[in-house]
């Protein structure tokens, strides 16, 4: 049975069993549906003489010479060997692995898998493993505490299950684009015979992922197409309002708050996003659109994913709105309940008309007296259902999402294909190109210089803290040991404060608007920056283990500085990474473009990369890559809107597996169900 619990399966027990649901997996479903990360290929055997530098690959080979082994040190030995084929002779060394010469027979032929290092003429390979079969190994995503083989071994000992395995995708679906069968799939996408297998395998299950994820979407959309609204159109308002602010609008703000205004005036509600790189003043365009949604006598709302750009929307808006008779609340998780309490019932009795929040808005406690608009900022970092959520609360509100994160036309087709796009293509003048430098440990003194000077010139600094994404704690710990380090280096009459995500949401106020203030001169923090906040005189980002962020999120952490008009500066500190580690931050110091940077992230980013999906507020996918996949997105489109044109809410016996694992898929990412 597939939904046997695998300690029971596997005989293993339940300190095994934890490990193992740590990586998610309980059943023996779960366990089919871990998909290897990559595969070693050991099927393929090549020949010494045409190895290439970095690569990894099998040799068939014979030793040479004898072994030659030295004890380095107390902890380090070595073991080298000669070996060679009939085209050629590599260099092969293993460290503290004595055991090796035991067994060996230097008169037999093994076959290695390892890298390949070239120097000059000479063929190396470190540490390669010895292998008995000449097969393509699948290679897990690990936990600690549990090896590759443990996952591998018992992968294998539930493959007998696979033919119990649901078939989700209809027939006549397979047939038309030529898609495998659900155990051919799984078998093949852990233990293929070989690369051609794999990728049918592979294929059809980023299919199935897909069609999936495309029907939840379009479930969740069909509750809010052809929805009647109320028409705001007091727009007199306006334009003494525009007039009253610090800066002229762009032509571009001018442009979408037209698009907006229209939308908002009309009987059928408004399902608008607003895309605009950071910085290009989307909260302003908000503002208008609140403006008038309070001024035709309704309420609006806007939820922001953090406090503190909660806090800070608040902060900035309030003295705008106020002085045209409006009245703002904020509405956050940490305030205290007595307060919470009173802010929810000037929501209900409409003594508030613009309300600014986090996920605290879309609670049931909370009741509007007539809300009519809802402006979601920053929706990337919202699960598609948080997205609509809070326009739910009744009374039909026109929607207004708001996103720097820019994607691809494609595939914004599908994540938002019942919103209306306008797009902020202009930055207000006067913004200088942040600068943007990657480099390695061996800049630190310098960078450190400069941070100096920068702090002489009266300028405040971020520095980001890696990121470990196993462990909050470990998290914390490496932010806080910066914070203290840098306490004892930077001179005195500079404050160094610590930005996290476990402190309260007073605490984390407090921090930020005393920077804001520039009381505190240095910020390190964790990511919880990341999102919106706007502290013009901050003038360097300095991002540690930048090789760990995705290239959007790097974006838009750079975004935190060049909002003033001094030069900004970013600095990318990067430990070893490979190639692609080089690609991604030589992007970085190219562009400040965001559309071409997020293209890049999904195009460098592989397939089951968590963040790749999470960034655009959707569930994670294992199999299917949102860019490289692109043509099957389009084709499980077309599936989809067939299936649902036959069973609109996937009601009918034959489509209850899909059904389920859609709502598994959405489960994941901590989605509501769809009811
Ligand atoms: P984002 O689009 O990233 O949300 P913000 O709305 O936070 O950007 O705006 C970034 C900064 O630019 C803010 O300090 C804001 O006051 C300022 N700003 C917005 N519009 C303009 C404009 N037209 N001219 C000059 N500065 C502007
Ligand atoms: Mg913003």
């Amino acid at each position: 049975m597939l939904s046997r619990r695998i300690g029971s399966v596997l005989g293993v027990g339940e300190r095994r069993e934890k490990l193992f649901r740590r990586l998610g997996i309980r059943t023996v479903a779960d366990l089919l549906y871990y998909f290897p990360r990559s595969y070693e290929d050991r099927s393929t055997i090549k020949k010494i003489c045409d190895l290439k530098d970095g690569e990894m690959v099998c040799i068939k080979a014979r030793a040479q010479s004898n072994f030659s082994s030295r004890r380095v040190r107390k902890n380090l030995s070595y073991q080298k060997i000669t070996v060679a084929d009939d085209t050629g002779i590599a260099y092969i060394t293993w460290f503290n692995q004595n055991w090796i010469m035991r067994n060996f027979d230097l008169t037999a032929e093994y076959t290695y898998y390892g890298k390949v290092t070239i120097r000059g003429k000479r063929v190396e390979m470190t540490s390669p493993k010895i292998v008995k079969d000449n097969k393509i190994e699948p290679i897990y995503p690990l936990t600690a505490g549990l090896t590759q083989n443990v996952i591998r071994s018992a992968v294998e000992k539930c493959m007998p299950y696979i033919d119990q395995i649901p078939e989700v995708i209809p027939d006549w679906v397979k047939e038309k684009y030529t898609l495998c069968g659900i155990d051919y799939a799984i078998a093949n996408i852990h233990f293929p015979e070989t690369f051609e297998k794999h990728e049918f395998a592979r294929y059809r299950l980023a299919f199935e992922e897909l069609l999936i994820l495309q029907l939840g979407l379009r479930l969740l959309k069909q509750r809010r197409v052809e929805m009647t609204g109320t028409p705001l159109c007091e727009t007199s308002g306006v334009a003494s309002f525009v007039k009253k602010l610090p800066f002229a609008l762009t032509g571009a703000q001018k442009r979408v708050i037209d698009e907006i205004l229209s939308d908002m005036g009309r009987e059928k509600v408004m399902n608008r996003l607003v895309q605009g790189d950071v910085g290009s003043g989307k909260t302003a365009v908000s503002a208008i659109a609140m403006l008038v949604a309070a001024q035709s006598g309704y309420q609006a709302a806007m939820m922001a994913p953090t406090e503190i750009l909660a806090t800070q929307h608040f902060e900035s808006l309030t003295p705008l709105l106020e002085r045209e008779g409006i009245t703002v609340g904020l509405l956050t998780g940490s305030q205290p309940l007595s307060q919470k309490r009173e802010v929810c019932e000037k929501i209900e009795n409409g003594e508030i008309q613009v309300v600014i929040g986090t996920h605290a808005l879309i609670q049931d406690v909370v009741k509007f007296k007539n809300l009519r608009l809802v402006v979601t900022d920053e929706q990337h970092r919202f699960g598609v259902k948080q997205r609509t959520a809070l326009a739910e609360k009744g009374g039909s509100p026109h929607l207004l999402v708001m996103t720097a994160t820019p994607i691809p036309r494609t595939l914004s087709l599908v994540l938002y294909g019942d919103l209306d796009v306008s797009i902020i293509d202009e930055m207000p003048p006067g913004r200088k190109i942040i600068k943007t430098y990657a480099v390695g440990e061996s800049m630190r003194e310098r960078i450190n210089k400069f941070m100096l000077r920068q702090l002489s010139e009266g300028r405040q600094i971020y520095i980001v803290c890696p990121v470990i994404d196993e462990s909050e704690t470990l998290e914390l710990k490496a932010a806080t040991e910066y914070a203290d380090k840098l306490k004892k280096t930077v001179p005195k009459d500079y404050v160094v404060g610590l930005m996290h995500g476990k402190l309260s949401g007073k605490e984390k106020d407090d921090i930020m608007s005393r920077f804001a203030k520039g009381e505190i001169h240095v910020l390190v923090s964790t990511t919880v920056i990341e999102v919106g906040v706007n502290v013009p005189n901050a003038t360097l980002m300095i991002i540690e283990n930048a090789e760990r962020f995705g290239l959007s999120q790097l974006h838009q952490l750079r975004g935190r500085v060049g909002r003033g008009n001094h030069q900004s500066y970013c600095i990318l500190f990067c430990q070893g990474g490979g190639e692609v580690t080089k690609q991604r931050m030589e992007i970085m110091q190219q562009t400040n473009d965001g559309f071409k940077i997020a293209e890049k992230d999904l195009q460098l980013r592989g397939p089951g990369d968590f963040f790749g999906t999470r960034q655009h507020g959707l569930p994670e996918l294992k199999a299917a890559n949102l860019y490289l996949d692109m043509p099957i997105i389009a084709k499980a489109a077309r599936a989809a809107e067939v299936i649902l044109s036959d069973d609109s809410n996937l009601n009918l016996e034959h489509n209850r597996f899909l059904r389920y694992k859609i709502e598994k898929m959405f489960a994941q990412t901590g989605e509501f169900g769809l009811n």
